[in-house]
């Protein structure tokens, strides 16, 4: 048996058709496969390699780190210096009202601790977030995605959550004194990239503000530069109560965080004690690597490129097959006229002919008519060029 024959087998999979590629080496922008064929690489892992794969100064960290020592004990019982030294650099980078950082595993992981405490903090029920929006696959989150196809069949979710339109004035009518918080996507992602207005976005945290609810925003694909600023949230001058981090946080490793103000985070340690625990949330090895490529962030110049990179995709994508290109900084949606489409021009992408370089990129969960470009920030000219050139001769092949 090969390997893919021994992936389909053993390997559990939830897509009907995964895409299967055997991914032996992974560099920069670069995936190159079993048979040394090369892939310009639009999703860096889902928003996660915003700094390229493998920087050296993030497999250095995680060597370092693997040298010193691996697992110790639960989260939060013992002082981890590359846990501490990234909590300080992050709360660095917050507004000064986020200073505690609670580290998980996953994006997920933070929807559920962030949910949590907003229900402890306020004594409230209600959770308020948005249709088409997408916060992760527990049961938690699942409960808060606006998407019922996804919800329906894992019935009954958590109670008293209501769904309201994203960037609509009625969502912020609907906020109450018995809303605990209210879940948003800085920029929704899975719907196909559709920013807010920065007028919604302060009307929202306004009325959070006025009826004590905690608005808790999800960075999880957002942060990082992604859009061009280090977090979502600041194209839009609002301060959430509760931040939501991970993908990119890791630097490629899984992390996840959700991140409050210290004495709002304090209502997870009394009443019950321990109100959040995790084994493994904040590895240490996770956490030198995220802390490694935050700084590579910080001061490599990348956000400051992400403008003028967008600008360039937009200036080569035109095609009158093309129906609309959103972007919000590096994360962009080129929309089709439908899925079958779409579908095609992914799979002319991967699949070209020998000794040409392929580009990789795929659909988004709520939008399956419009292509991914997220690609990791550090892609250069040159690749979004050519990857360019990729997608559009895919584009005029359809039939
Ligand atoms: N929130 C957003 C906006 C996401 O895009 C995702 C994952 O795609 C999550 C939350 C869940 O993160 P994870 O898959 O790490 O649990």
């Amino acid at each position: 048996m090969n390997q893919r024959e021994m992936f389909l087998r053993h390997v559990a999979q939830t897509s009907p058709a995964p895409l299967a590629l055997e991914i032996v080496k992974a560099e920069g922008s670069i995936l190159t496969d079993a048979k040394g064929r090369e892939y310009i690489d639009l999703i860096a892992g889902i928003s996660v390699c915003n700094i390229g794969h493998r920087h050296p100064k993030v497999v250095k960290a995680i060597k370092q780190q693997a040298d010193e020592y691996l697992h110790l004990l639960v989260y939060g019982e013992l002082v981890e210096t590359p846990q501490v030294e990234y909590a300080k650099l992050l709360t660095d980078h917050l507004h000064n009202s986020l200073n505690s950082v609670y580290f998980t595993n996953s994006g997920a992981e933070a929807v559920e601790g962030a949910m949590k405490l907003a229900k402890r903090a306020t004594g409230r029920t209600q959770i308020i977030a948005f249709n088409q929006s997408y916060h992760g696959s527990t049961q938690g989150a699942l409960s808060i995605i606006g998407d019922e196809y996804f919800r329906n069949a894992f019935r009954p979710l958590l109670p008293d959550v209501l769904h309201m339109d994203y960037n609509d004035y009625d969502a912020i009518e609907a906020i109450s004194n018995r809303t605990a918080c209210v879940i948003a996507e800085s920029v929704q992602a899975e719907r196909g990239i559709y920013a807010p207005t920065k007028e919604w976005m302060k009307a929202l945290a306004q009325k959070c503000k006025e009826t004590g609810t905690l608005l808790i925003l999800d960075e999880i694909q957002t942060g990082f530069g992604r859009t061009g600023t280090l977090w979502g949230y600041q194209q839009f001058k609002v301060v959430p109560d509760i931040v939501l981090l991970g993908k990119a946080l890791g630097g490629g490793m899984p992390l996840g965080a959700f991140v409050a103000n210290r004495k709002l985070m304090n209502h997870l340690t009394a009443d019950p004690v321990l109100g959040h625990i995790t084994t493994f949330g904040g590895h240490p090895v996770c956490c030198a690597a995220g802390l490694a490529a935050m700084k590579v962030l910080l001061k490599r110049g990348i956000m400051e490129k992400v403008q003028e990179k967008e600008m360039l995709f937009h200036n080569l994508l035109h095609h009158p097959k093309i129906k609309a290109v959103r972007s919000c900084g590096l994360m962009m949606a080129v929309e089709f006229d439908s899925f079958e489409t779409n579908k095609k021009v992914i799979d002319a992408c991967i699949n070209r002919k020998k000794g040409q370089r392929r580009v990789l990129t795929d659909w988004f969960l709520f939008a399956p008519q419009c292509l991914r470009i997220v690609p990791p920030l550090t892609i250069s000219n040159k690749e979004i060029r050519e990857a360019c050139e990729i997608i559009l001769e895919a584009v005029d092949k359809i039939k």
